[in-house]
Formats: structure tokens, sequence, C-alpha cells
């Protein structure tokens, strides 16, 4: 049990999440308390909170963030760093010509975990159009939709 420096209450350990710098690796208000006041901080601080979103939206460490979130809801084994995430940001879309803000990482074969040589940045689009694809497909896919352009 540990109490909640915010509501006072005692709750479960697993009430609280974790903090690595805090004293004993939790953090010192419980996840309500934490809701409630993020919620209240957004609803203060309209504007902060949207510089916030854009910086998340558009810079490495967010990417990094979701990207890494993602890969631990669909159980994949993350090796990439931040220091990487950034080389590739600045590369841009993979897509040859495409030069859209880099939004995720696609990965080359789709049957293997995020490592370094498995992984090339691409825009939100190219990703969702790519989706599980292999190169081949996807590639035969587009060449398919231009013929399609000429009928
Ligand atoms: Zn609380
Ligand atoms: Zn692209």
């Amino acid at each position: 049990m540990k109490k909640c420096q915010k509501c006072g209450e005692e709750k479960e350990l697993d009430a609280f999440g974790r903090h690595p710098e805090g004293k004993d690796g939790m953090q010192s208000q419980c996840y309500v308390c934490i809701s409630i006041g993020t919620k209240q901080w957004r609803k203060d601080n309209p504007e902060k909170w949207k510089a916030m979103r854009d910086r998340y939206n558009n810079h490495p460490d967010g990417i990094f963030q979701h990207c890494r979130a993602s890969a631990r809801t669909y159980k994949r084994d993350w090796q990439i760093t931040i220091e990487q995430i950034y080389f590739f940001v600045s590369e841009g879309c993979f897509i040859t010509g495409c030069k859209d803000r880099v939004t995720g990482l696609d990965r080359i074969d789709c049957s293997i975990d995020y490592v370094f040589s498995n992984v090339r940045p691409s825009c939100a689009r190219h990703n969702e159009m790519r989706n599980d694809m292999t190169d081949e497909e996807y590639i035969r896919k587009c060449e398919e939709v231009v013929a399609w352009s000429k009928l």
C-alpha cells in the first residue's frame, strides 16, 4: 500500500505509475489524481497543450515514443535508439521522391522486430498504404493503380 500525495488515499501499488527518478520508483500521485490533474492542466493551458502536441507529433522524441508504444502493443521487440530515430527523421520518408514528414517507422520485413537494419522512416500515408505488404506486393499494387489511372 502507498499513500497518494494528492488525494491522501491509501492504495495498492498498482494504482501508481512508475517514475524512475522517484524515491521509491513510483509516482507520488495515484493514476486517478494524475489524470484529473492532466485534464485540468490542459484546460487551463490550451496554448501550451497545443504546442506540446505539435512538438510530440513533429519531433523525433514523439516518434520514438509512439513507435515504441506500438511495438509494445504488438509485442514486438524494440531495439531502436533515440539517436537512430533522429537519423531516420533527417533522412525523410523512404519512398523515393516523397518529401513528406516522417511520422513512423516502416518494418522492411514485417515478420522481424524493430531493429535498426529492419526499419525505414516513412510518412503516414506511405506507411498506411504499404501496411503489411512486402515491397514487391506494394510496388505491384502501385503499378496497378498507375495502370488503372491511365485507362
Ligand atoms: Zn490520488
Ligand atoms: Zn512518403
